[in-house]
């Protein structure tokens, strides 16, 4: 069975040297929303507590919401840090306190100190699904992804492999020693 959540994110970006309105630097709110599969967990009839789907996933989706998210090659780039740099806010500023991790794969980095995430690929649904997937497949078993902007909306489905082991109390996932981060119920 699956267990599914969805997220809000308020972002800006441009579909860089694309002929089209999307060229031009604008802001949607997407809708993404992530499907887990696995067994239901007997102790509490779940597949997965959906508010942990949630915070896993959020840990590394927040740097997405309120934020430009450009490409690595797009002009803009030096531009947007430039003023960022001159205005003071580039390093930070105490306001932006919403920040995750600054992660760095092969399909984006994440700056959250300035609320930026540089692309190696242009930002469409479907370059939002590759980096979400990219970011989560160790996390949690990602049966599908499906992400709305704007009249644009994509969806990949994937074949997760296995079960994982999840606390019969809480539901969440036991660590490597089978042990619940949450409760302390132990396996063996
Ligand atoms: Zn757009
Ligand atoms: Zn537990």
């Amino acid at each position: 069975m699956r267990s599914f959540t969805t997220f809000n994110i308020q972002y800006a970006h441009r579909f860089y040297n694309f002929k089209g309105e999307a060229q031009y630097l604008h802001g949607h709110t997407g809708v993404l929303r992530i499907e887990v599969e696995d067994t239901i967990n007997p102790g509490v009839n779940m597949v997965f507590p959906c508010n942990e789907i949630k915070k896993t996933a959020w840990h590394f989706i927040q740097n997405f919401d309120h934020a430009l998210i450009l490409r690595k090659d797009d002009p803009l780039l030096p531009a947007i840090l430039d003023v960022y740099e001159k205005q003071g806010i580039r390093n930070g500023a105490p306001t932006n306190q919403m920040c995750g991790p600054a992660f760095d794969t092969e399909l984006a980095k994440a700056y959250p100190e300035c609320r930026l995430v540089v692309t190696k690929e242009t930002m469409t649904v479907e370059g939002m699904i590759k980096i979400v997937y990219d970011l989560l497949k160790d996390k949690l078993n990602i049966a599908k992804i499906s992400f709305n902007s704007g009249d644009n909306s994509g969806s990949q489905e994937y074949h997760p492999a296995g079960t994982m082991d999840r606390c019969p109390m809480c539901g969440i996932l036991l660590d490597k020693n089978g042990v619940c981060p949450k409760c302390g119920y132990r396996k063996h």
